[in-house]
């Protein structure tokens, strides 16, 4: 049982120089979202979509973890059973920082992946570009796409993130504007919860959290993590 929940968003890759997402107006990477990442424009925009995948997956090459995500990963690794990791992020800086696959849970999916669009089959495709890997599944022969949640799709993992709602007693959510995940009502359900953003986001009711950070997460991360120990050695 989990009883902390850390959860992250595009803020908390912002210092390693990945792009947000709303910070932008809009635009992720100068594309527009309903072009490249809304349900359907695989089938309406297909070209397009793949390049801008095929483009991210370069860009996210030689980006390294910042501190934030090094001293989450310290804490998972000190507390495995105690704090689970969730993030929006389909940026593999976690994993860079030395969390294993099986200690993170990408909500909206992971970019060196492909899925086949037929069986659902996952592979990894590191950071090569999708017509050079493969284009049809080798079990089932169907269209292969990118491994990522877009808007209007279902996102299977949602799951766990309810699973773990529902187990933790403080959760702690970093470098997200709330307008895709309702992080306020997360903090509702929850006895204990700490925000940490750049700035007051018109989605999210700040005034529900206990503990309120508007810095960047490597000059807040510090004091977070000593909240989170201080919670786990009184329990
Ligand atoms: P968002 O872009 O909507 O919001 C970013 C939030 O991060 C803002 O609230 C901002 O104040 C905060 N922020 C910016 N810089 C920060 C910093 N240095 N420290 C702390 N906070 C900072 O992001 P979102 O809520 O995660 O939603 C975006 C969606 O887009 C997600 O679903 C995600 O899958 C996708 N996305 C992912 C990445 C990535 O993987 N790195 C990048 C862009 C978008
Ligand atoms: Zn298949």
């Amino acid at each position: 049982m989990s009883k902390v929940l850390i959860l992250t968003g595009a803020g908390i890759s912002a210092e390693s120089g990945i792009s947000t997402f709303r910070d932008s107006d809009g635009l992720w990477e100068n594309h527009r979202i309903e072009d490249v990442c809304t349900a359907g424009c695989l089938d309406t925009n297909e070209e397009a979509t793949k390049k801008f995948y095929d483009a991210r997956r370069e860009d996210i090459k030689d980006k390294k973890p910042n501190y934030a995500h090094q001293l989450i990963v310290e804490l998972k690794q000190k507390y495995p059973q105690e704090i689970a990791v969730l993030t929006q992020n389909v940026d593999d800086l976690f994993e860079k920082a030395g969390m294993k696959s099986d200690e993170i849970v990408h909500l909206h999916g992971f970019l060196k992946e492909l899925r086949c669009r037929g069986c659902d089959e996952i592979f990894d495709i590191a950071y090569k570009a999708q017509d050079s890997f493969a284009n049809l599944c080798e079990s089932c022969g169907s269209q292969l796409r990118p491994n990522i949640v877009f808007f209007g799709e279902a996102a299977p993992k949602y799951q766990i993130l309810t699973q773990k709602l529902n187990e933790c007693e403080l959760i702690v959510i970093i470098g997200t504007s709330g307008n895709v995940l309702d992080v306020t009502y997360f903090a509702q359900l929850t006895d204990k919860s700490i925000l940490n953003n750049l700035e007051k986001s018109s989605a999210i009711d700040d005034s529900c959290f206990t503990k309120v950070y508007y810095a960047k997460a490597t000059d807040a991360i510090a004091e977070i993590a000593e909240y989170i120990e201080d919670f786990l050695e009184e329990l």
